[in-house]
């Protein structure tokens, strides 16, 4: 599937430390290792409605991880998926009386243009699930010849106990685990499976619903398998793990991530990723933001109602990406303050000293994207450019944020 446009990258004269970012499984940060391709795995979209603030402030996050590594010279294979057959697809779908295809290309449509407008680069593949049989239908193949799965009424399961690791590794007790697995789309009691946290590999065509002729029937993919195998094919061959990053929303981090991870390892032998990195959740005025409660700020609302993208990059990076933060309106008028005053900062002849600044800025990127300490740094930039200071060049402060950080002044 064709992504978005590429953006150009202005080059950054800076040292760049190597980038530690904080892996949740292992529970501490880990230096990327750039000694081979880096493989960066971002879950994309269920293409059923619009991206919201916390779609954009993870695709936000990783494109500032994407950033560091590009302007830090190393190679960046990004791959990013949507999902663009699923239940919460289907039921909007229906829900709304449209067609299903209609409604996800329409919205993978809003996701590019969204993408665009934030200025987030382009992922070097950008793979939606339906394109993506064949190789759902070969990794299955090899969970099948290991004796992995079974089947429960045509519907086929992996075993999720004989995977390696699998059940001793999860990151919550087995209640907490069953909880969250059953409050995230997964179907813990349902009679007849092995262990109750055995994933779908393959669901059964249902009457009324879209299916694809396969080796296992007519049917459709579990979600986990798709990223799994989508990974598999477009991740280039690394020596110690399939992937270098994994990522996504912290809402991915069970079941999504984990068992995407199980399967990924179960079928190589090899680690899925090195580093398992999760972005916070955004919330509205107090409260978290979710579908269930109507209160989801879309990107594309708020660039309608003339809402410069830049405000919105810089509402959402202005805090720790791993922190689950608000937006609200005083926010977003805070960061209209802070745009304004940066864009006067860099409009001025004379601007503090433009090298320290950027060094220090990519420093403190190096340190798990320590955002507030960026624009704590920013902001000291402007006060002292304000006040007088000389010797820099705002042509190269602008660049380094637009390198750096995909603001575009
Ligand atoms: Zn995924």
């Amino acid at each position: 599937m064709h992504s978005w446009p590429d953006i150009y990258v202005p080059p950054v004269s800076a040292d760049f430390p190597n980038l530690s970012l904080f892996s949740t499984y292992q529970k501490t940060l880990k230096y990327v290792d750039s000694s081979e391709t880096i493989n960066i795995y971002v879950c994309g979209i269920t293409p059923y409605d619009a991206t919201h603030c916390g779609h954009a402030a993870t695709y936000i996050s990783f494109d500032l991880i994407h950033r560091y590594l590009k302007c830090s010279g190393k190679t960046v294979n990004f791959i990013e998926n949507i999902t663009d057959i699923d239940d919460p697809l289907l039921e909007r779908a229906s829900r709304d009386s449209i067609d299903w295809q209609e409604l996800a290309m329409s919205q993978i449509d809003l996701f590019r243009s969204d993408m665009t407008a934030l200025h987030v680069l382009p992922p070097s593949y950008y793979i939606g699930a339906i394109e993506s049989m064949a190789e759902v239908f070969k990794q299955i193949k090899i969970f099948n010849s290991k004796g992995l799965t079974y089947e429960l009424n045509g519907d086929l399961y992996l075993s999720i106990a004989e995977c390696e690791g699998a059940i001793v590794n999860l990151p919550h007790d087995l209640t907490e685990s069953l909880r969250i697995f059953k409050e995230r789309g997964g179907d813990p009691d349902r009679v007849g499976k092995k262990h109750p946290l055995d994933t779908l590999l393959w669901l059964k065509a249902r009457a009324g619903e879209p299916s694809w002729d396969s080796p296992f029937g007519a049917g459709r993919p579990g979600w986990h398998i798709e990223c799994a195998a989508i990974a598999l094919k477009y991740a280039t061959e690394n020596r110690d793990s399939v992937l270098t990053i994994q990522g996504g929303g912290s809402d991915l981090i069970f079941p999504h991530h984990y068992m995407s991870a199980v399967q990924g390892k179960s079928l190589t032998g090899r680690e899925f990723a090195q580093i398992y990195s999760h972005t916070g959740m955004i919330g509205l005025d107090g409260e978290k933001m979710s579908k269930s409660k109507g209160n989801l700020v879309f990107v594309s609302k708020l660039l309608a109602d003339g809402v410069d993208p830049v405000t919105i990059r810089v509402g959402l990076m202005r805090e720790h990406y791993r922190t689950d933060r608000m937006w609200s309106g005083a926010g977003l008028a805070s960061a209209e303050e802070d745009v304004a005053r940066i864009r006067k900062a860099l409009s001025r002849e004379v601007v503090a000293p433009s090298v320290p600044l950027i060094e220090k800025i990519v420093v403190a990127l190096s340190k798990d994207l320590d955002t507030p300490e960026v624009f704590k740094l920013i902001n000291q930039w402007c006060s002292d450019t304000e006040n007088g200071g000389e010797g820099g060049s705002a042509g190269e402060v602008a660049r380094a944020l637009d390198a750096l950080l995909g603001l575009t002044f």
